[in-house]
């Protein structure tokens, strides 16, 4: 029997046939001809066919004689209901005789039927009893409860074999958002767990299913209904909406679509089961939602605290912490325990087991103010530092709190201004300028001598409270102010660790200041503030160069000696010549060639004694590179020119073979020949080592397109190979004390590197030591440069001069007495330079009675130049002081002024300031004689005026040269504004 249909179904045999009969046969309607009296009396009954022949038979009884109707009846299901039927039919008249089998067949039918009911119970049960487990158990996580949400409409929409399924269509569960404030606006469910037919799952969200919802979300009761008429879905019987409710709160609807055999009381209740499970997971996941934002907002909060500060659950656990306390932590070297460590892990081994028990007795609520004894601790962190342990009150309920503060040690248990007194007095006498800070960058303190330092006068320091007022004082000091103030606030900012950094400061008195920065902690490394230790490092910095300097005069010393060897002689020529001259001029007999030839004497010695001393002065100075057009050949010829007496005393000769094609270099002249110095003097060494004498080759040539080289060989003894890796270390020397520094060929190295090239040592079949210097040429571009405008005018002079040497030097070979004669042994290869020998100087005419003065106050010298120019025709007069020169240009007009840098008095640069005073123009005809560019300041002041001048010892055309030189550029910008003027005259007449 099937509720449902209200109709029994069945199987029904023809033993005549033998064989199953028609379909329609197997349904049997309750409605008569069915015999009411079975169904009301539930008993067996007997039916005489022929008797009741004008009665309406069924179907399967037609052309039968007799009928058995049996009713199967469970005693314990539905308390004796017909659950079944035995019926059978006869053509015979005896069918009784079956009654007593067909009863006991029912009998054992209703008891299989009963087992099999109470077997679906258990399975229905048992599933049901499954989900409630499966709820209960899932962790309240946010993925667990989707996930069981999900299996309980999936439950639904489930169908087996058994029947104990629910066997739904179509279920979903749609959750409402969470209440925000009181407004009881209509909202919209969201379904987000769904199962089953696709149709009517796309169909929830519309009326009539949303009606449906909506009802039942109104009127908290579950609501069913007929499917629409007009729905063509016939999947469908009866649809259902339960309400999801949990803790008072409304928190979402569970609608499931059941099919006709479905639609049960019992369906009913179980889904009112699964609607309740899928509430309690809604509340859960609501309520971790909601813990998790108070979680947020409890740990943006602890981000603000600065005190060390842990919550901890109930098993002393960490929950959470203060910003202080994750610092304080990191110091401590304690990451690993966070987030959720013990607490009592953060402490020594003999301090953990006493610690863990103090904690489990977190006190509940404290109404003092006052910590009781009992709930504070002392301990010891890992990092050794010592902290007192407080639990902060709470409201019953809330976590346990334990706040850290450094415990007090016996140094700090002394009254504070007693301490603070101490420490003032230990940054006053230190070397070094202090200054504190406390966190809040207030200036804690800071001692005299970073006020002497920086210039604060004490009045003024009393005044500056923070680190921005110290900026606002001192950036404007600093070389680079904005720099130093950005520099310093993000110092302060953050400082980890210690920093060191040079500081520049232009005032009060330019100085090179190391700041060193550390931050101060307290005792669990809290930082509480900044200490800033400023050294002044200028005076070390000035040492270092001077050390140098000194190092360079050591070697000069060296030098002199040699120089004075190198003086004697000359002089000792030139006296003999002038005292012969002199004689000669009184006694009589002496023809006019002889005479003229000792004067000539006198001159070259002269000269060689100039030589000498350029020498010296080009050591001695402090050089700063300067780069422009150099002629390495030129430098080459200058060397081998300083040295050539020397060499020549030694039995050297020297072999130039100079490229006259050689491109320029971009480089230091005075550095470059120091490198031809250093080279020229090791291999003089070691030639003189033999006392044989040797022979020096000097080679210059394109290595390629980009790069020249040059080449300085010697026929000595050579570099043994096992010190060749070592001879460019500064201070390798094998020569002994007082004479080798150990330095020629470091600074050969450096400076060479310097210059972009290269130095390589060979060592030549035949002997001796090869040294091979490349350097790069000079660029297209700085050829431009270096021959435009003012480098033109210098690498002109400087060709000229070397040219006119070498003019000279040719005249002086074809001459009776040769220079190979004057210079001993020394010779030089010359046919190598006739490219470069076609420059006559000569001067123009602008000289032509030029009225000069002369301010000088050696007589000698004032004299030798007033005759030189006036043999040129000029006008010279000559004063000894330079005020009373100053005096004398007021009055009478000069087209040339020559001045002695050195005098008594009123000196050189006084006397060339004080000129626009009288305003007088003469400052561009102004041509300087100096006896001491090895001084930095003289030349520093040449260069910056881009001053003429000739240095002493000077050669009387050297003087002339540039005599005319400033003459005629002074003539030429006359006539220019002249021509000028003349234009504009005529334009505006
Ligand atoms: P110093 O000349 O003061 O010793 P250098 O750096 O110029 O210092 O030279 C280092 C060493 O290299 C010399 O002491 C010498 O032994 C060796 N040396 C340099 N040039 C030559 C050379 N041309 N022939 C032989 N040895 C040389």
């Amino acid at each position: 029997y099937t509720e449902f249909a209200g109709a029994f179904y069945g199987l029904v045999w023809d033993d005549v046939t033998k064989e199953n009969c028609p379909s329609e046969w197997k349904v049997l309607s309750l409605e008569p001809p069915l015999p009411e009296q079975l169904l009301l009396e539930g008993k067996p009954l007997e039916q005489d066919l022929q008797e009741s022949a004008r009665q309406a038979v069924i179907g399967q009884l037609i052309g039968l004689r007799r009928a058995l109707w049996v009713p199967v009846a469970g005693q314990s299901l539905g308390g004796g209901r017909v659950r079944g039927l035995i019926l059978l039919g006869s053509s015979s008249n005896h069918l009784s005789a079956f009654l007593e089998r067909a009863k006991s067949v029912a009998a054992e039918l209703s008891l299989a039927m009963e087992a099999e009911e109470q077997l679906r119970g258990i399975r229905v049960r048992n599933v049901e009893l499954a989900l409630v487990r499966c709820t209960m158990e899932s962790s309240p996580d946010g993925s667990s409860l989707n996930g069981l949400l999900a299996h309980l409409v999936a439950d639904c929409v489930h169908r087996s074999a058994n029947g104990e399924s629910l066997g739904a269509a179509f279920a979903a569960i749609g959750v409402l958002p969470a209440p925000k404030g009181s407004s009881p606006a209509p909202v919209a469910v969201d379904f987000r767990w769904r199962s089953g037919d696709e149709t009517w799952l796309n169909a929830i969200a519309a009326d009539p299913l949303a009606k449906l919802t909506r009802r039942a979300l109104e009127t908290r009761r579950i609501i069913g209904s007929e499917p629409p008429v007009t729905w063509p879905q016939a999947s469908v019987a009866r649809i259902v909406a339960l309400p999801l409710e949990a803790g008072g709160q409304l928190l979402g609807v569970l609608v499931a679509g059941l099919p006709v055999p479905a639609v049960s009381i019992a369906t009913l209740e179980r889904l009112e089961l699964r609607a309740r499970l899928a509430a309690f997971a809604l509340l859960l996941s609501q309520r971790k939602e909601e813990e998790s934002r108070r979680a947020n907002a409890e740990q943006s909060l602890l981000d603000l605290v600065a005190d060390p500060f842990f919550l901890l659950d109930p098993s002393g656990r960490i929950a959470a912490s203060s910003r202080g306390a994750r610092e304080l932590l990191r110091r401590a070297g304690h990451a690993a325990v966070l987030p959720s460590g013990p607490l009592a892990d953060l402490f020594c081994g003999h301090d953990r087991e006493r610690l863990r028990k103090w904690l489990q007795h977190a006190p509940d609520s404290s109404s003092s103010a006052q910590p009781l004894k009992k709930d504070t601790a002392q301990a010891e962190l890992q990092n050794g530092a010592k902290v007192r342990l407080q639990f902060v009150p709470r409201l019953p309920g809330q976590r346990a709190a334990v706040l850290f503060e450094p415990e007090e040690t016996s140094a700090s248990s002394r009254p504070t201004d007693y301490v603070e007194a101490e420490l003032l007095n230990v940054i006053e006498w230190l070397e070094e300028g202090v200054v504190l800070f406390d966190e809040g960058e207030n200036v804690r303190a800071m001692n005299s001598r970073f006020k002497h330092m920086t210039g604060l006068a004490p009045e003024e320091s009393a005044k500056i409270k923070t680190l921005e007022e110290l900026i606002a004082r001192l950036a404007g000091q600093a070389v680079e102010p904005a720099q130093f103030a950005e520099r310093w606030r993000e110092l302060a900012r953050n400082i980890q660790g210690g920093i060191r950094e040079p500081l520049q400061m232009a005032r009060p008195a330019p100085r090179v200041l190391e700041r060193a920065a550390r931050p101060v902690l307290d005792s669990i490394g809290r930082q509480v503030g900044r200490v800033e230790i400023y050294r002044d490092l200028t005076a070390q910095r000035v040492f270092q160069s001077k050390l140098l300097q000194t190092e360079k005069l050591a070697a000069l010393g060296q030098m002199v000696s040699g120089v004075a060897h190198e003086l004697s002689s000359p002089l000792t020529s030139i006296l003999g010549y002038a005292q012969r001259l002199l004689v000669g001029q009184t006694g009589a007999g002496r023809d006019a060639l002889e005479r003229a030839e000792e004067i000539r004497q006198i001159y070259q010695e002269a000269e060689r004694a100039t030589g000498i001393l350029r020498q010296l002065l080009l050591n001695a100075r402090e050089t700063i590179p300067e780069r422009r057009l150099v002629s390495l050949n030129q430098i080459v010829m200058r060397a081998t020119e300083l040295q050539r007496f020397t060499l020549a005393a030694k039995k050297i000769h020297v072999e130039l073979d100079l490229d006259p094609t050689l491109p320029f270099i971009h480089g230091d002249a005075g550095q470059l020949q120091q490198v031809l110095i250093n080279l020229l003097s090791n291999a003089r060494h070691a030639l003189e080592e033999q006392s044989r004498g040797g022979v020096i080759r000097l080679r210059t040539r394109k290595s390629s397109d980009r790069r020249v080289l040059l080449e300085v060989e010697d026929n000595g003894p050579g570099i043994p190979q096992a010190i060749q890796a070592r001879i460019f270390d500064p201070f390798f020397t094998t020569k002994p004390a007082g004479v080798g520094t150990g330095l020629g060929l470091s600074i050969v190295l450096s400076v060479v590197r310097e210059h972009g090239g290269s130095v390589r040592l060979q060592t030549p079949p035949q002997g001796g030591a090869l040294f091979q210097i490349e350097i790069p040429a000079a660029t297209e571009r700085q050829q431009e440069e270096g021959l435009s405008g003012a480098e033109q005018q210098r690498t002109e002079s400087f060709l000229r001069e070397g040219k006119h040497s070498f003019v000279e030097e040719i005249q002086l070979g074809s001459a009776a007495n040769s220079r190979a004669q004057l210079a001993g042994e020394a010779s030089f290869s010359t046919a190598q330079f006739s490219g470069l020998v076609n420059v006559p100087t000569s001067p123009g005419e602008p000289g032509k009675r030029a009225r000069v003065l002369v301010v000088e106050d050696e007589p000698t010298v004032a004299r030798l130049i007033a005759d030189v120019l006036e043999d040129e025709g000029m006008q010279v007069d000559v004063l000894l002081d330079g005020r009373e020169a100053l005096e004398r240009v007021a009055r009478e007009s000069y087209d040339l002024v020559i001045c002695d840098m050195k005098m008594p008095g009123l000196d050189g640069q006084h006397f060339y300031r004080s000129l626009p005073r009288t305003g007088n123009s003469l400052r561009e005809r102004f041509l300087f004689v100096t006896g001491d560019v090895i001084a930095a300041q003289t030349r520093e002041f040449l260069k910056r005026n881009k001053l003429p001048h000739v240095a002493k010892p000077f050669r009387v055309e050297e003087l002339t040269e540039k005599v005319h030189a400033v003459l005629q550029t002074h003539a030429h910008a006359k006539s220019s504004a002249a021509e000028v003027a003349r234009k504009n005259a005529a334009r505006s007449g």
